[in-house]
């Protein structure tokens, strides 16, 4: 990102996204006039996230294989289970690394004892959280992503983080195993995984029950005080500094799902004006063609359709034709380069008060980039390296040395 800044007509990452509108999702040779339509437009980075990217079964691996022959980069996020409730097997998984550059795999729990609920039913945190007794299938997928790896890049003078990533969501349901995560790996023989965790907070909007009332059956929000416990337990521990430090979170915004709430504010109150730099080499293009600036203001959970209304910016199915065709550069270069998305890239945070706070994907970028920005204002041609050493110092948690780095 620093070696290759973004040109005016040209964006860095794409994230690739399905949803469930009852729409007909792309087709494979839809896919693949997209993402040739996305490297020509001087893309460097592909994402591919879910819903689940591995629901389109032998799909997934041409277009991944596509975006592998255009040049891009690209990253995978996945729950590691397939449509047929199986594991990836290490050919697939070996396949996967051969076009991936990485692939982050979401697990939200490593116990396997079923617990009592209130129903009289047993089931493990896993089932509770996923709604399928699948701990075995993702963790023998991730078993298999590692192997992958090393038949895919043998020699790779990347460690096995800089690859895989596992992706934990601190949720209600299991807030309580947060603590005991490392001494359960190390009981499943896992202890390897520890390096490759990366925790956050859920954040987002509670399901909103037909009666319009907050469905607390099927919440998943943690309860502040709850947060505050693991806070403390979890402090001395340099692999959850992120989450504990105070720098980002506070535990209230984490309760509401809105974790980057209180921060914002504390923010305008100094005085500093953030831009969202995240729109500046971000965009997202969900499963049926739709373009929106980023995931929250695409709304990915389908909470908040006046959210997807406001923001949509354009289709690469033109409404008086079924197929993405050979305007598809035209119309992605439109979007990127439209009004639209440079009028919220001239805006202050937050873009927009009910989606930015339940944003945290971009927020650590935006705070590195933003501190960047300024650097560059300052220094102009002076501007050197020893100015970045000093934003990333200056930065918690970010850059190559910190205990668990999330970003670059
Ligand atoms: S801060 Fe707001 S505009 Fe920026 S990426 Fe997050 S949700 Fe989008």
């Amino acid at each position: 990102m620093l070696a290759n800044p973004p040109q005016p007509e040209s964006g860095d990452t794409v994230v690739l996204e399905r949803t469930d509108t009852g729409e007909s999702e792309l087709t494979v040779s839809e896919l693949m006039l997209v993402v040739d339509a996305i490297a020509k437009l001087g893309v460097q980075t592909l994402v591919l996230s879910g819903g689940e990217p591995l629901s389109r079964g032998e799909e997934l691996f041409r277009v991944l294989q596509e975006a592998k022959k255009c040049g891009l980069k690209t990253g995978l996020l996945t729950n590691g289970i397939k449509p047929d409730h199986t594991p990836l097997s290490p050919d697939e998984c070996r396949r996967l690394f051969d076009y991936c550059e990485w692939l982050q795999i979401s697990i939200d729990s490593f116990d396997h004892t079923p617990y009592r609920q209130p129903d009289g039913s047993e089931k493990t945190r896993y089932m509770l959280i996923r709604g399928i007794d699948g701990l075995d299938i993702a963790l023998t997928s991730l078993k298999n992503l590692r192997q992958g790896l090393s038949a895919a890049k043998p020699g790779s003078t990347g460690t096995l983080r800089d690859h895989l990533e596992i992706c934990y969501t601190i949720q209600k349901d299991n807030i309580e195993e947060v603590a005991h995560t490392r001494a359960l790996l190390e009981k499943n023989g896992l202890d390897w995984c520890w390096d490759l965790l990366r925790f956050k907070y859920a954040h987002g909007p509670e399901p909103i029950n037909p009666d319009g009332k907050v469905s607390s059956s099927s919440g998943f929000l943690c309860k502040a005080e709850d947060i505050q416990r693991l806070i403390r337990t979890m402090s001395s521990d340099d692999h959850f500094s992120y989450l504990t430090d105070g720098s980002r979170f506070l535990p209230p915004d984490v309760a509401l799902g809105q974790p980057t709430l209180g921060m914002a504010g504390r923010f305008r109150e100094m005085g500093i004006p953030r831009k969202c730099q995240a729109l500046n080499f971000t965009c997202t293009i969900d499963a049926f063609g739709h373009i929106y600036p980023c995931c929250f203001l695409f709304d990915d959970n389908s909470d908040r359709p006046d959210v997807r209304a406001k923001y949509h910016m354009g289709s690469l199915r033109p409404s008086n034709r079924e197929s993405v065709g050979d305007d598809c550069f035209d119309l992605l270069r439109k979007a990127w380069q439209g009004g639209q998305l440079n009028e919220l890239r001239s805006r202050d945070l937050m873009i927009d008060e009910k989606a930015c706070c339940y944003c945290t994907r971009h927020i650590y970028n935006n705070e590195f980039l933003n501190k960047l920005q300024r650097a560059l204002d300052t220094y102009g041609e002076h501007f050197d390296l020893e100015n970045i050493e000093d934003i990333l110092s200056s930065t918690p948690g970010a850059g190559l040395r910190a205990p668990h780095p999330y970003w670059l």
